[in-house]
């Protein structure tokens, strides 16, 4: 008996560790919940290098979707910003093209030579990152206003972002029937070897049908990962493995695939295609508020004549986006409702509102309060 408790107790291990992720620092995820709608999880406030934990739904597709960090790098025509460090980095440091060493990325980081550039949110971002940089160091100093202009755009792109998320739901229809049979069986066999007090013979024909499962789990995964991925050989090969050697990574196959579906998107177009039209608007009004009322620890950083020129450049794109998708981005960052009669004044960044006059907000550093009109 205390062989198969054991036994369980390992399957239940290694499955409970598949749930749980350590996304980079800086990347927005998107969860779903047990209804099948999405919320939105951002990276803590002031934004910091700190491990974060994700605690995935323990049923099979409740998988979360990692995008990449809230703002891009500041790149400019000139020279990139690199953004180390979180808060503790008193300053930014800045990478001229002119004397740049080969940009390339590992895993999240994208690094010139010896010096760290940035860390990504995803390791596809990462790639993304590294390869227009490289393109913008190759190419003539006219052409990159229009390079990043575009990068920008492709971030942005709902359009792109929805018809990928039409091809993974038709995809992972596939694959939900492995997870779910396997799901099915391991719960199966923990009930006869727990509550039934079964001898381990009698779970047999559930051993056959994990062996059934597993090899069509995996090519079905393979196929999918192929037409999403298909440069990512060797985390392909890694998962399958996985799912041999550990038979409840089964389980996961459709969210391993979710994981980084959107890396290179940015998380105002994914919030369109995995929000409601409500809380998409309430996403993108938070994300411009932010943006227009930046905290002074994040701002003195980047201070530079190229990061001024990265941050309006970014400004303008998503100005931009915002009248596609919602008409005029000023009716976003309207003045709330008052929650009471007596408000005075309210936070023009966190909407928190104030009784009495005062200059700035208890919350955001350095953000001048607005009054009521
Ligand atoms: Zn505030």
């Amino acid at each position: 008996m205390i062989g198969e408790f054991a036994f369980i107790l390992v399957l239940f291990a290694i499955y409970l560790s598949e749930c749980i992720f350590l996304p980079a620092g800086h990347s927005s995820v998107f969860k779903r919940s047990i209804r099948g709608r999405w919320r939105i999880s951002l990276p803590p406030s002031p934004v910091s290098s700190a491990c974060r934990v994700v605690i995935e739904g323990l049923l099979p597709q409740l998988g979360s979707v990692f995008v990449a960090e809230p703002a891009p790098p500041l790149i400019s025509l000139s020279g990139v910003c690199c953004s180390l460090g979180g808060p503790d980095a008193e300053f930014s440091k800045y990478i001229d093209f002119a004397n740049a060493e080969p940009f390339l990325s590992k895993g999240c980081t994208v690094s010139s030579g010896s010096e760290v550039v940035c860390f990504s949110g995803t390791e596809q971002q990462a790639q993304l990152l590294s390869d227009l940089l490289a393109n913008l160091k190759a190419s003539e100093s006219t052409k990159r206003d229009a390079l990043i202009t575009a990068d920008l755009r492709r971030m942005l792109d709902t359009r792109r972002a929805a018809q990928r998320w039409r091809a993974y739901k038709k995809a992972s229809g596939f694959l939900s029937l492995g997870s779910w049979t396997m799901f099915g069986t391991l719960v199966a066999l923990f009930v006869i070897l727990v509550l039934l007090r079964f001898q381990a013979v009698a779970v047999w024909p559930l051993a056959v049908l994990m062996l059934v499962v597993i090899p069509h789990t995996t090519y079905v995964f393979y196929r999918v990962h192929l037409i999403f991925f298909r440069r990512k050989v060797e985390d392909r090969w890694k998962r399958i493995v996985l799912m041999f050697l550990t038979p409840p990574a089964c389980i996961r196959a459709g969210d391993f695939i979710a994981h980084e579906l959107f890396a290179g998107f940015h998380s105002l177009a994914v919030s369109r295609v995995l929000l409601d039209d409500a809380g998409s608007r309430d996403f993108a009004a938070r994300t411009l508020r932010e943006m227009m009322y930046p905290l002074d620890i994040d701002d003195h950083k980047y201070s530079c004549a190229a990061a001024e020129w990265a941050k309006a450049k970014w400004m303008k794109v998503v100005w931009e986006w915002m009248e596609q998708e919602f008409g005029d981005p000023r009716q976003l960052i309207d003045a709330p409702r008052k929650a009471t009669a007596n408000c005075v004044c309210y936070c023009p960044r966190c909407l928190t509102q104030y009784l009495f006059l005062r200059t700035s907000c208890s919350d955001c550093p350095g953000i001048a309060v607005k009054p009521f009109c």
